[in-house]
């Protein structure tokens, strides 16, 4: 967030230094002109005084971006957040059938679901066909999902890149896997390197999805890098997420510690552990 912040005082030093030229230019030039004093006044009230240097130590006080009404689009669920078992968000719709890739109906929540379809259609009008492997996912098939991760992968390496039913994004109806012909409509680090991996890459923040689990960051997604993996947030939060360097993880946290998320009340849970991979 500092780099965020830094961009916006450069602009400020320049108004104030607008600010200083505009009062002289005011005292040396319109001085004597009785009846001009009026003229110079508006340029007086666009001026904004400069940012006060933060003080060491000082809260960060970048300005929040524009959060969506329904804050509940801003749920953080993780390995240290887990949603209540019934929780079923109350908006879910179908994606329709051309963007999915896996048999059966893929649902998302509806504002994800319209900012994804825009999303596909814009990739797909530049020649680029992307597809939906996985939409929302309920308590009790994520638990299904996570067994057959244990099976295939054993227990350790399932905690890695597979969530413990309750602690997914999924569940949420705001992330997809997304995907395309060149990793054979499966799931694949080498998605990022075909052209609609760098597609969505530089293009979904502005649908308002972000990737979730970034390269290098398994210490503190919790999770391997998922090129696929994209989480919505709304456009204005996706945007302040890349501007921040952070992951959505720290992002969405530091917001709901702000107080400034209310949430689907998720629980604090203790990190999913081996006896996670018996228990389910
Ligand atoms: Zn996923």
């Amino acid at each position: 967030m500092s780099a965020l912040l830094s961009r916006f005082r450069r602009p400020g030093a320049c108004l104030a230094a607008a600010l200083l030229i505009a009062l002289f230019l005011a005292t040396a030039c319109g001085g004597s002109a009785s009846g001009h004093s009026t003229a110079a006044a508006p340029s007086v009230r666009l001026a904004t005084p400069p940012a006060l240097p933060t003080p060491p130590g000082a809260p960060d006080v970048t300005p929040p971006p524009t959060l969506p009404a329904d804050l509940s689009l801003l749920t953080l669920a993780n390995k240290l957040r887990a949603l209540p078992a019934n929780y079923v968000p109350p908006d879910l719709v179908p994606i329709p059938r051309e963007y999915v890739s896996s048999a059966g109906e893929q649902r998302l929540r509806r504002p994800a679901e319209e900012a994804l379809v825009a999303m596909l259609k814009a990739a797909q009008s530049g020649g680029l066909a992307i597809k939906v492997n996985s939409g929302y996912r309920s308590y009790d098939y994520q638990a299904t999902v996570f067994r057959g991760e244990v099976a295939d992968y054993g227990c350790a390496q399932a905690l890695r890149e597979s969530a413990v039913p309750g602690h997914s994004e999924h569940q949420l109806g705001l992330a997809a896997d997304l995907t395309s012909a060149d990793v054979g409509w499966g799931l694949e680090n080498s998605f990022a390197q075909t052209p609609e991996g760098r597609w969505l890459a530089a293009h979904a923040p502005g649908y308002g999805f972000v990737l979730s689990y970034t390269q290098g960051k398994e210490q503190i997604t919790g999770y391997i890098y998922e090129p696929w993996h994209y989480r919505y947030v709304t456009p204005p939060v996706a945007a302040a997420i890349e501007a921040s360097g952070e992951t959505p993880t720290e992002y969405l946290q530091a917001l709901g510690s702000a107080s400034m998320v209310n949430i689907v009340t998720p629980v604090a849970s203790a990190t999913p552990g081996r006896d996670a991979c018996s228990s389910t």
